[in-house]
């Protein structure tokens, strides 16, 4: 079997960023589309190398021949990621105030279940179907039985998870409209250039 080189761009983003996205990419089981599939390329290295937005044959080049067959898939810089979206102080503090929205839905459940489990009680009892469940065994926020969402969310857990999806939605919508007047400002977008060499 040969070699063939596959590569994506992302626009400028944080590394940690970069390699979450990069994770959920090459996850074997990921649809893609793409005809560059990433799919089991198991590792990213983040070079260094930072090349200005004209010069994107220099760093293809670069790529290639720092990429190898069952290697690891390596990603340059291209462009001034200073101007990249978030810049200035208003447009990180709105994206801040947006991720600290969604790591408390991402982590509600979670919260709720070990509030649960450190409370004294062994049993949860369902107010609306009377199940009595092993607290040990709560690995949801609903009845096992009934899936009554009162479960073990009190009337104002509920009230408040609702609250914060709205303004996560809110915030959410703010920062795209900001981001999308940001780059209309710049002419050549920052971004990741990430390139790997797969079975052909
Ligand atoms: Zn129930």
């Amino acid at each position: 079997m040969g070699a063939k080189m596959i590569s994506f761009t992302l626009d400028a983003c944080s590394k940690v960023e970069l390699k979450s996205f990069f994770n959920e990419k090459s996850r074997s089981n990921f649809e893609s589309e793409d005809e560059d599939n990433f799919n089991g390329v198991g590792r990213l290295t983040i070079s260094d190398r930072v090349f200005k937005s004209n010069e994107t044959t220099l760093a293809d080049d670069y790529l290639m021949e720092n990429t190898f067959k069952y290697g690891p898939a390596l990603a340059v810089q291209i462009g001034d990621f200073s101007k990249a979206f978030p810049a200035t102080l208003a447009q990180k503090k709105a994206v801040e105030k947006e991720q600290e929205l969604k790591n408390l839905l991402d982590g509600w459940d979670a919260s709720l279940i070990q509030r649960t489990k450190q409370s004294k009680s062994e049993f949860r009892g369902c107010k609306k179907c009377g199940s009595k469940i092993a607290v040990k065994y709560v690995k949801d926020t609903v009845c096992p039985v009934c899936t009554d969402l009162h479960f073990i969310s009190t009337e104002t857990d509920l009230k408040r998870l609702k609250k914060i999806q709205q303004d996560r939605a809110k915030q959410y919508e703010i920062v795209r409209v900001l981001r999308m007047e940001h780059n209309k400002n710049i002419n050549e977008k920052p971004h990741w250039l990430v390139m790997a060499c797969v079975d052909d």
